[in-house]
């Protein structure tokens, strides 16, 4: 079994190039947010560069599942996403819909019990309200889709929505907006940025400096460590999430499909991609301490699902021996840790084979080809933040909170609205960065 995804350092960068000296705009990570955030910046005819650290989709954004969910999303995040969909179906025309891995085969939640059921049947009018086809289906409706062996009482079922290979779809979406014209670097990490007069006046990267009078922090689970640097504190911290890829085996399901217990997602290469539902590992460290307060609510719900560990591995972004000032001049920790590989939690993925092989029992107990782990950057309301920050010309999309591989579309063209002073045509109070520090009460958007 191989562990960590084909994307890896030891792989040549495919994004290399002297730097422009400057440019109208600066996105700092090439994740699915970043990448999308260039692409429709270039495509409103900006010059753009974008800078990633280690390889485009070499965290998250290649690691995740791969659902593209509208299903269950926070009422502020759906419209978004609605228009997400839109994007991903053009891409998947424009580029074919193999190089994404892109399919609509639904997505389904199986209820554990009546409460569920009374909490899926709750979200039912934002899907009315967004003209979003989900349905709650009866326990015979269920097992007329999906033959599977368990004593779930009905399901929530969203026909529409779909599924994509991260780490060959991210790649292909930074190819297209390198074709719309976005200068995209890998190997070249943003140590700083350059402040003149309290605002933004360019990037300091390993590579040297580029001016530009706006810059994008989509960092993912290193944006608070950067933000912070330049006095722009974000509650933001990090979960490890284990998954897994099988061995080919056969169809059951075209779709996503997740209970309590765990989650799978058929995949293009004819097996499924598993996971332990909700379950994560999460290091203590100095920051967690620090927004700890912030934090309660969602402590309190997610408990059960969280398994603390005293410390990080040396590097990450809330390790205790991470820097958290340096010297742009110098290597920064952007470079000592260029792509997040947690190792998979093998104890997870054991409990998820049990739960699929008696679900599925014709099946067996699957063969996993390949099993890692991502680190998850959240916000305390588990929603993100969309917004210009305190420091005039620094933009954050990040905190994405386990949710951002399927609206990242939506986020890049949101984004590129608000970076160039246009409508960003939907509402988006919700994701307001004085959210955390203005008293707003936390209001929990749906779990991880
Ligand atoms: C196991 C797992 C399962 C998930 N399942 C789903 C799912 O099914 N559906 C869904 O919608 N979402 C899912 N998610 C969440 C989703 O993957 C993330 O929300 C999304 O990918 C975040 O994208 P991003 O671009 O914000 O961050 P990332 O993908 O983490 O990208 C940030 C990038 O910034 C770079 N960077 C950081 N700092 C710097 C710097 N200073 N200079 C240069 N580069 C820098 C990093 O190297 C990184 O590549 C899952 C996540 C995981 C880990």
């Amino acid at each position: 079994m191989q562990t960590s995804i084909p994307i890896a350092l030891a792989t040549p960068p495919a994004f290399t190039g002297p730097l422009p000296p400057a440019v109208d705009v600066a996105v700092i990570g090439g994740g699915v947010a970043g990448v999308m955030i260039a692409h429709f910046l270039a495509e409103r005819g900006q010059s753009v560069l974008l800078c990633e650290k280690g390889r485009i989709a070499g965290e998250q954004s290649g690691r995740n599942w791969g659902w593209i969910r509208q299903q269950g999303r926070d009422p502020a995040e759906l419209p978004i996403m609605v228009e997400a969909m839109g994007h991903w179906r053009a891409f998947a025309q424009r580029l074919g819909a193999e190089a994404l891995g892109f399919r609509q085969a639904g997505v389904m939640y199986l209820a554990d019990g009546p409460d569920d059921l009374s909490a899926f049947e709750a979200w039912l009018p934002h899907a009315r309200a967004n003209g979003v086809d989900t349905q709650l289906l009866s326990r015979a409706e269920m097992q007329a889709l999906l033959p599977a062996k368990g004593a779930w009482p009905g399901a929530l079922w969203t026909a529409s929505d779909a599924r994509a290979e991260p780490f060959l779809a991210v790649p292909a979406l930074a190819r297209m907006a390198q074709a719309a014209g976005a200068t995209i670097r890998e190997d070249c990490a943003v140590r700083a940025l350059d402040v003149a007069a309290g605002r933004v006046a360019g990037i300091v990267t390993e590579a040297g400096r580029v001016a530009c009078d706006r810059a994008v922090l989509a960092g993912g689970a290193w944006s608070a460590l950067f933000a912070r640097a330049h006095g722009v504190a974000l509650p933001q911290l990090s979960v490890r999430a284990t998954c897994a890829a099988t061995e080919p085996m056969p169809e059951v399901f075209a779709g996503g499909a997740a209970d309590g217990r765990f989650a799978f997602r058929r995949r293009q290469d004819g097996g499924y991609s598993i996971a332990a539902g909700g379950a994560h590992d999460f290091w203590i460290g100095p920051d967690a301490f620090r927004a700890l307060p912030k934090y309660l609510p969602q402590i309190r719900r997610d408990i059960s699902s969280t398994r603390f560990r005293p410390a990080a591995p040396r590097g990450y972004p809330d390790a205790w021996t991470t820097p958290r000032r340096w010297n742009a001049d110098a290597v920064s920790p952007f470079e000592t840790c260029r792509i997040l590989d947690p190792a998979p939690n093998m104890d997870f993925l054991a409990e998820v084979q049990a739960a699929f092989a008696s679900a599925f029992p014709a099946l067996g107990r699957p063969k996993l080809a390949r099993a890692w782990a991502g680190m998850i950057d959240v916000m305390p309301d588990t929603v993100p933040v969309l917004d210009e920050s305190p420091l005039q010309g620094l933009y954050l999309a990040t905190g994405l909170s386990g949710h951002g591989f399927g609206i990242g579309p939506g986020i890049g063209r949101v984004m590129a609205d608000l970076v160039t002073g246009k409508p960003p045509g939907h509402d988006l109070a919700r994701f307001r960065y004085g959210r955390f520090f203005d008293g707003t009460k936390m209001d929990l958007g749906p779990a991880l």
